[in-house]
């Protein structure tokens, strides 16, 4: 079953110097059920793009992103995002900062206080939902970047590196957490596609590595790594 299906995509940035910068060529790329997809390449191959492009936070200079079958107009409905520096609210309490993914939900207050507070106790942070992000660990902080994404129970989890700001000891706690949470089918999410610079991650965590050339970026490589674990 295909979630996501991109049909020849390709984007360029227009430079402040008025060239035309290509940075993703023709771009085909199935994500389906169940799949945990690492995406890897060097840095400035088109990565973080590709992601956002999927997210329907950008569009795609030519091509398509079906979604459900469904060609995308604007932001992707399927889709929770979680960033390499968490982008908390630091104003916010770890409660209100998860809540806020629930803001466009049809669900009564008591309904989303209950899957907010669910979802805290889901990503390892119970007894703290008074804390403001400044309070928190690094880890923790991505713990709420994590909770917040769930919560609005997206189809798909987008996450751009979201490891790569937290110690290494911190990040495999939470690889682990993570994971175990995805194995066990804890999580609604039906697809996860990762952004990693890491090799050792993508093999640790994904079913499906995705790797990226430079100049422009295309799909060099599109490993199997196991079975998904649906
Ligand atoms: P990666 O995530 O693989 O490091 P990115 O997708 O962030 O790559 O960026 C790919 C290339 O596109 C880089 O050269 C980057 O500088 C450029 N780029 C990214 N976003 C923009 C933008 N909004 N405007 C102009 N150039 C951009
Ligand atoms: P990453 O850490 O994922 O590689 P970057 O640090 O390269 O991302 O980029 C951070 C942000 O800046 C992104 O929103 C990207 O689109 C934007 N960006 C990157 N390069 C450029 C650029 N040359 N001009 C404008 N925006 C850019």
């Amino acid at each position: 079953n295909t979630l996501i299906k991109l049909q020849q995509i390709c984007k360029g940035y227009d430079l402040p110097n008025g060239t035309h910068m290509n940075v993703l060529e023709d771009i085909d790329l199935n994500i389906h059920e169940g799949e945990f997809v690492s995406i890897l390449g060097p840095s400035g191959s088109g990565k973080s793009t590709l992601l956002r492009i999927i997210a329907g936070l950008i569009p795609p200079t030519r091509g398509k992103v079906l979604y459900n079958g469904q060609t995308i107009e604007g932001t992707n409905p399927g889709v929770g995002m979680v960033f390499q520096s968490f982008a908390l609210f630091p104003w916010l309490t770890v409660l209100e900062n998860v809540k806020l993914g629930l803001e466009n939900k049809p669900w009564t207050e008591a309904e989303k206080m209950r899957k907010a507070l669910s979802i805290i106790d889901m990503v390892g942070l119970d007894g703290f939902e008074g804390a403001y992000p400044k309070e928190l660990s690094g880890g923790m902080k991505q713990r709420v970047g994590i909770g917040r994404a769930l919560v609005m129970e997206p189809d798909i989890l987008l996450m751009d590196e979201p490891f790569s700001a937290l110690d290494v000891l911190t990040a495999e706690n939470l690889k682990r957490d993570l994971l175990e949470l995805w194995t066990e089918k804890k999580i609604p999410t039906k697809a996860i596609i990762m952004v990693t610079h890491s090799i050792e991650e993508a093999v640790y965590m994904s079913d499906r590595a995705i790797i990226l050339s430079r100049d422009p970026a295309c799909v060099t490589a599109d490993i199997s790594i196991r079975m998904p674990h649906w």
